[in-house]
């Protein structure tokens, strides 16, 4: 294919901030696409967190105290450069103290929308002031969904930009960024207005990632089960419609996971390493996660664990009543890590108290305890109410940890429910969204584990599963041509 000039924006990138799959995407296909021979750069906020950790950013010159007007309010950016690690592919970040200086990456302030509208139009006109228009700017969630409205009106007069194509990624449809009405000067769009969303005017709200979804060239997500449930089901939350009447339909691509960090036969975080062809090593992961969490149980009784962020999203809900009578009647220690939501923490809590030295929870986000979870338990459990892709199903997969998921989004798209008639098979996947339906799936987990031979089949299967970032590039790839060559609508 030929060469083509790519830009990513981003609200997060690995190891710059990270909050979400979103960052391990973009910190993944910058290199992968590099190495495809794309000329490619990155764009996201300088924040607070980013300027105190890099002090080894360059400012990039003649980019310097620009001034860049939202309605009434001048903001003064600057653009500051790095060379993404271990290639010489630039990540530009906009630094605009007055937006960006504060405690967290995401606000509730009533200024949210314009810290990321700054951002996505700094980005798109450092472009053309370093002479470097791409020809797909890659944008992603909906802080950087303006983009494609704003190229195809605010920009579409620019001879340099009037060309460029642009390809929007959703991470995670819940979060559209839904902002009032009044902030409709804020977009600056002049007669362009016409374009958004009647509907939601009348309603008193504007919506970035559906304006994204009308107005990119592509769109893509980040599975393609989660694909077809956004277009088809309620899990589209709202955006059903628009999405169908896309005249390039949602194209869905499974996230990678990164090997060089997930991979039990040179894991940093791991005392002990092992593999699919040695595998004594996970017994001594086992005999340290007992230790380091307090699990009383033995080493022949099995661990089911689960690191998570703590929202609704993740299905904790079905467990309130599946868990604890699972573990009043059967053989298992429970491990769970994770922070968020109340409700959850309380629950969690509560389950190491009523069951001590047999659950145990960590509130915390603690990524070393994550990968010896992953290495030293023998079950991890996912019962997602959504899951637009998911990874800890995939490292666990790699890690011999048997997932048990719900079948939604990514999930279903990367384990197969173990048939020990066949011996075919990678974990043990459930339908339904509540309790029963839980209590069935670890059920039959624990069932399998106490069937050696089958237990070693499964075991086999889920480690030899690659889902490495090469063959999802291409498809990222394919997608970038699409665009190139897409029709417009309007
Ligand atoms: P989401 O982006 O919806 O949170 P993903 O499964 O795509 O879900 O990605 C979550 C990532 O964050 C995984 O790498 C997971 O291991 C990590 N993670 C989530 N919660 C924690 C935690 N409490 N401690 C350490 N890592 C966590």
């Amino acid at each position: 294919m030929e060469r083509l000039k790519l830009c990513l924006l981003s609200s997060e990138i690995v190891p710059y901030a990270k909050t979400g799959g979103l960052a391990d995407v973009a910190g993944a296909l910058l290199p992968e696409l590099k190495r495809l021979g794309h000329d490619v750069s990155a764009f996201m906020p300088l924040y607070a967190a980013v300027r105190r950790s890099r002090p080894d950013l360059l400012p990039v010159d003649g980019l310097q105290d620009v001034n860049l007007r939202i309605a009434s309010t001048t903001y003064v950016f600057s653009l500051w450069r790095a060379l993404f690690p271990g290639t010489d592919i630039p990540v530009y970040f906009v630094d605009c103290p007055s937006l960006f200086e504060r405690a967290s990456l995401y606000t509730f302030d009533p200024d949210e929308h314009r810290r990321f509208l700054l951002f996505t139009r700094a980005a798109i006109e450092c472009t053309v002031r370093m002479g470097g228009v791409p020809d797909i700017f890659h944008c992603n969630d909906w802080h950087t969904a303006f983009a494609p409205l704003l190229l195809r009106t605010v920009y579409a007069a620019s001879s340099e930009l009037a060309r460029a194509r642009s390809v929007l990624t959703i991470h995670n449809i819940g979060y559209q960024g839904i902002m009032p009405a009044s902030a409709l000067e804020d977009l600056g769009l002049g007669a362009a207005v016409a374009r958004l969303d009647a509907g939601d005017l009348g309603a008193g709200i504007i919506n970035p990632l559906k304006t994204g979804i009308k107005f990119a060239d592509m769109v893509t997500t980040v599975s393609p089960t989660y694909a077809r449930e956004i277009c088809d089901t309620p899990l589209g939350m709202g955006m059903q419609q628009i999405l169908r009447e896309r005249l390039n339909p949602v194209v869905g691509i499974l996230n990678g996971v990164d090997y060089g960090e997930w991979d039990p036969r040179c894991d940093s975080h791991l005392a002990v390493h092992f593999s699919a062809a040695e595998l004594d090593g996970k017994q001594a992961n086992r005999l340290e996660l007992r230790e380091v969490t307090g699990l009383g149980v033995g080493p022949e009784v099995p661990v089911i664990s689960m690191v998570t962020r703590f929202a609704e999203q993740k299905g904790i809900d079905i467990l309130f009543d599946a868990l604890p009578a699972l573990l009043a009647t059967r053989a298992f220690g429970f491990m769970a890590l994770g922070s968020g939501d109340d409700r959850y923490v309380a629950f969690f809590d509560e389950l190491a108290q009523r069951f001590p030295g047999q659950a145990a929870f960590r509130a915390a986000y603690d990524e070393s305890l994550a990968h010896l979870i992953e290495a030293g338990s023998d079950m991890f459990l996912m019962p997602s109410r959504y899951e637009p892709c998911g990874l800890n199903q995939m490292y666990s997969l790699r890690y011999g940890t048997i997932p048990i998921v719900r079948r939604t989004g990514g999930l279903a798209d990367s384990v197969e429910h173990f048939d020990p008639a066949t011996g075919s098979g990678t974990g043990c996947v459930f339908n339904d969204y509540d309790a029963p339906a839980v209590r069935w799936a670890v059920g039959t987990a624990l069932d399998l584990f106490d069937d050696r031979p089958l237990l070693s089949r499964l075991m086999q299967n889920a480690m030899a599963q690659d889902f490495s970032w090469k063959r999802q590039t291409r498809l990222y790839e394919e997608v970038y041509g699409l665009a190139m060559a897409a029709a417009r609508s309007a």
